[in-house]
Order: structure tokens, then C-alpha cells, then sequence
């Protein structure tokens, strides 16, 4: 067997997607400790001591020696390596939350069991269904009072629209959480019970063989019930929908007591994707080809305004990364050789030697790198389809506080807007610059790096949020625009209405039924 293909296909590489306050520290915490890539629970927290609140990018920074590492976490388990790739959330949402998406193979999603889906769950949810990637689900906090799981389940496939699967069910729940019913190994495993009689196996028809306590718990019979339920009016397991991220793989827990992670993440190793083949220019990459290649989805400023360098995030795609290799990079035809190369453990950054397909490593930038660049080590030069674009909900109107300061001023605007760190847009009338964000923390970063890289103060002038939809008309009269609709063009000089709120969409559209708007977001 070729030893690269072994390591390719034992990579795991996910995110996790959820609105805050879900468990995704908690629950990433637990699963880094089944890995061994920590030893204390308490160590991702480290990042989440409450100074996010502040708005002060500064600040936020001081702590990300944490936050860089912890963007990118690898453990062991089982034979397979695991890559999780963190999804910021609060104010620390971004265009880089959802860029994530492009660098792994599946998804697991978290939800509250006592609030079901929430906003930042379905918007990330949405770039998941845009992208075809798996998605596996973790319904969380059961030792609380929390939905019927029934109900969870129909909330998902309505809000969602996706079929999902059960792999367990709870018995109960709150004060009166017993376990789980684990249909994928047919056996119930005990809440707060010890590890010797944790699982009770199941007989062929899927109850609990002779005499057992459990079974004078009215609660078991009401499972059984509701598992024949499922049995009968639920959907099917297929391994290969769960593979083409059309049926969610549904997995009940509590994060916290550290229930039901552990069978949790056996059967998503068992079910996840290894890393899959990519479009490019020439046409799909496999994996396991010997050739080096991968794209970059994310770049992090360095948290030290002494230095300029910052951090450009690889997925690799293709074959195998040593250190000192060298690397072309096809947008500029210039060959790099990778001498500064980083990994991402929990608690520590260290220096990666060898890394393949699948893996995620940091790459030391000083301004060579734009999101969405691709490098390769093959002589045939391609570059990877391009990131898409994600719709801006928040707008400024951005100036130079120094008018004499113009030139420096455009200059760092098209940098950063090239590097991919915000949207730019111009009104179409008044030639006014405006930025778009998908989160506050952009701004800020932007505002930022303004000062710090190209020695420009700006005013931001907040607009708010805006409903951003492109017209696929070419041609389009300019008095359509005011306030409430304002008609303005991107970078690529595509012509876009940023509508006050949903009454103006609407309005607008009742009115100028000719013209077909569209989010570039939407699925169809
Ligand atoms: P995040 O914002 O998604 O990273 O959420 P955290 O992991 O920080 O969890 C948010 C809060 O929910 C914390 O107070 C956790 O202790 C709590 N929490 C997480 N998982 C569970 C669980 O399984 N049960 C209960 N009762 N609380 C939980």
C-alpha cells in the first residue's frame, strides 16, 4: 500500500457550525481530550473569558495567540487524524466563518436542545448545502429540560429542508435523562452510570433482553415507541445520501457531562468524508495524487503592529507538504519556497515538517498571499475554482480622514479588498466608497490594518444593515436609486441594489417587476 494514500485517507477534516451558546468549545473541548491534544477541559475555554465583549480589535489580538491556534486543531484518534476548523462567532463573525466551509470535508452542527435552530446555525447551515458538504448534527444538552426530540427533528427537516437520520435517541430528558437509544449499535447506553454497565446490548428486535430496571421506567416503553415510529415512518439509512450531504445523521448528547460524545465520534469517523476531490481549472484533483497542491482560505493578521506578517491558512488538496519545498503560486507565476510552515495544536503552535491532503497549515505571509490563491509543486499549472462570494449584510461609508493622504488611501482599500479582508462598493451616482462586512469585527480589523500597514486614518460612517441583491439586468436607470434603495457596483464593476430592510426589497420589486435581483447566497 502507498504509504500517502494510508494518510490521506485517514484525514478527517470538519467544522463546527452553531450559534453561540450552543456547546461548540464544550463540546470541541471533548473531543480534543479523547484525542490526547489536551489534558485539562478548560483550555480551548481559555479564549472565551468574556473580553470578546469589547469591540477593541487591539485587544481581541492580545488574546488570539490562543484564538490563531485554536482556529485550526488536530488530534488523533483511532487511526484517523482529526482536523477541526473553528467558525468564529459573536462579533467575530466574518466572511472568514464562512470561507471556512470551503476548506473541509463535512460539517457538525450543534444545537441547543432547547432552542433548535438558530440564525447563526442556519446561515452557516446554508453555505454548508451550497457547498454539497455532509452534515452531521449533535443535539445537545438533554441533561436539561429541553424540545420533544420528535419535535427537533421535525423543526430540522422544515427550517432545514434535508431529510435527517437519528443514530440515537434520548430517553428522556432534564431530571429525568436516562441515555440514549442507540440504534446504529443497537444497544442503550446509560446516563450516569459506570463504565461496566454504561451499555445494556439490545436483542434483534431492539429491546433489552431479561430483567433490567430500566425496563420498569415508563420512559423505555415510550422509547420503543417512538423508535417503531421511527422504524416505520422515518427516513432510511444510506450511506451514500449521507455521503452526497442529503440526509443529516442525527446524534443526541450532552456535551457538558460528556454524554454520547465519545459514540458520537466514533460514528462520524465511521461516516465522514476523507478528503475529497476539488474543481480547478484542469478539471477535479484527486487527493491522492503525488503532486502537492492546495488553496488558501483564510489570512490572519499578526497580532504584533511591529510586524507586518501574517498568517495564510492552507487546505492542501493534493499529495504531501514538506517543509522547505518549493511552491508555485500560478496568479503571479512566482516560485516560493516554504521555509516558515505551521500546524495548529490546542495549546501550542508548532512547526509543521510534513503535512498532506486534507490538513490545514499556516503559512507565514508577508503580502504575498490573497485569499483563494492556490499553490502547487506540479509543473502543470492550474488554480482551484475561485471562493465564492458572500453577500455583505453591513455597510459603512468609508473616507480618509487626511485628504492628503488619497493615494495611500486607495492603495490599502485595494490591497485589503484583494486579499479578500472586505467588500468594496462604489455608489453609482456619487462615487462614494462603501464597505461591506458580513460581521462588525471586519470593520475593525480593517480600520485596523489601514492604520497600522498603510499609515491612513478613516472615518467610518455606519449605514447599517442592508439587503445587498445583484440585478442581473445590464442595463438599469440610475434614478431608481435613493436611500431606501441604493444602487451601487462592486469590485468587478457588477451593479448591485443594498435595500434598507425587507419592506423596500419588496417594494421595489412589486414596482420595477422587470428587474430580476438575485443573492449571489441563494441555493438554486
Ligand atoms: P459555544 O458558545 O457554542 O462555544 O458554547 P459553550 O461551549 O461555551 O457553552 C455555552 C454554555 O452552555 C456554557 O455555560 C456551557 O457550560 C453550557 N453547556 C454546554 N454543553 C452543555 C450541556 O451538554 N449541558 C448543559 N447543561 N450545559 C451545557
Amino acid at each position: 500500500m502507498n504509504k500517502l494514500k494510508d494518510h490521506v485517507l485517514s484525514r478527517k477534516t470538519f467544522a463546527i457550525i452553531s450559534h453561540p451558546d450552543a456547546g461548540k468549545t464544550t463540546l470541541t473541548e471533548q473531543l480534543l481530550l479523547f484525542g490526547g491534544a489536551i489534558r485539562d477541559a478548560g483550555t480551548v475555554k481559555g479564549k472565551k473569558t468574556g473580553k470578546f465583549a469589547t469591540s477593541d480589535w487591539m485587544e481581541i489580538e492580545k488574546q488570539r495567540g490562543i484564538s490563531v491556534t485554536s482556529s485550526v486543531m488536530q488530534f488523533d484518534y483511532d487511526g484517523f487524524r482529526v482536523n477541526i476548523l473553528d467558525t468564529p462567532g459573536h462579533q467575530d463573525f466574518s466572511e472568514d466563518t464562512y470561507r471556512t466551509l470551503t476548506a473541509v470535508d463535512s460539517a457538525v452542527m450543534i444545537i441547543d436542545s432547547a432552542k433548535g435552530i438558530e440564525e447563526q446555525t442556519l446561515k452557516l447551515f446554508k453555505v454548508c448545502r451550497m457547498r454539497g458538504i455532509p452534515i452531521f448534527t449533535f443535539i445537545n444538552k438533554l441533561d436539561r429540560e429541553g424540545k420533544a426530540p420528535l419535535e427537533l427533528l421535525a423543526e430540522l427537516e422544515e427550517v432545514l429542508g434535508i431529510e435527517s437520520y437519528p443514530m440515537n435517541w434520548p430517553i428522556g430528558m432534564g431530571k429525568q435523562f436516562l441515555g440514549i437509544y442507540d440504534r446504529h449499535h443497537n444497544r442503550i447506553e446509560q446516563f450516569r452510570v459506570d463504565k461496566k454497565d454504561k451499555f445494556i446490548p439490545l436483542n434483534e428486535d431492539g429491546e433489552i433482553d431479561g430483567e433490567h430496571s430500566l425496563k420498569e421506567s415508563p420512559l423505555y416503553e415510550q422509547t420503543l415507541e417512538e423508535i417503531m415510529l421511527l422504524d416505520e415512518a422515518g427516513n432510511e439509512f444510506s450511506t451514500e445520501r449521507v455521503a452526497e450531504g442529503n440526509l443529516i445523521p442525527v446524534f443526541f448528547g450532552s456535551a457538558l457531562t460528556n454524554f454520547g460524545v465519545q459514540t458520537f465520534l466514533e460514528s462520524y469517523l465511521e461516516f465522514a468524508p476523507m478528503p475529497q476531490a476539488r474543481n480547478s481549472t484542469a478539471g477535479k484533483i484527486d487527493p491522492l495524487s503525488e503532486e502537492f497542491s492546495g488553496f488558501i482560505f483564510k489570512i490572519q493578521a499578526n497580532m504584533n503592529p511591529a510586524h507586518r506578517d501574517r498568517i495564510a491558512f492552507l487546505r492542501i488538496c493534493s499529495g504531501k507538504f514538506d517543509r522547505g519545498m518549493n511552491v508555485t503560486l500560478p496568479r503571479t507565476g512566482k516560485t516560493i519556497k516554504i521555509a516558515q510552515s505551521t500546524q495548529f495544536m490546542a495549546d501550542d503552535r508548532s512547526t509543521v515538517e510534513e503535512a498532506v491532503a486534507g490538513d490545514i497549515i499556516g503559512l507565514y505571509d508577508p503580502g504575498t498571499y490573497q485569499i483563494g490563491d492556490t499553490l502547487i509543486s506540479g509543473k502543470d499549472s492550474f488554480q482551484y475554482e475561485r471562493l465564492p462570494q458572500f453577500t455583505p449584510e453591513l455597510f459603512v461609508r468609508v473616507t480618509a480622514k487626511n485628504v492628503m493622504k488619497q493615494k495611500h488611501f486607495h492603495k490599502g482599500i485595494q490591497q485589503l479588498v484583494q486579499e479578500g479582508a472586505i467588500q468594496l462598493f462604489k455608489t453609482v451616482k456619487t462615487e462614494e466608497y462603501l464597505l461591506g462586512a458580513v460581521g462588525q469585527l471586519q470593520f475593525e480589523v480593517f480600520e485596523h490594518r489601514m492604520r497600522n500597514e498603510y499609515n491612513v486614518e478613516v472615518t467610518m460612517e455606519r449605514l447599517g444593515s442592508k439587503i445587498a441583491r445583484w440585478i442581473e439586468n445590464d442595463e438599469i436607470d440610475e434614478n431608481l436609486s435613493n436611500s431606501r434603495s441604493l444602487l451601487v457596483h462592486d469590485r468587478y464593476e457588477n451593479k448591485a441594489f443594498l435595500f434598507e430592510n425587507d419592506f423596500a426589497l419588496r417594494w421595489f420589486q412589486d414596482k420595477n417587476p422587470n428587474i430580476k435581483l438575485y443573492n449571489p447566497m441563494d441555493l438554486t
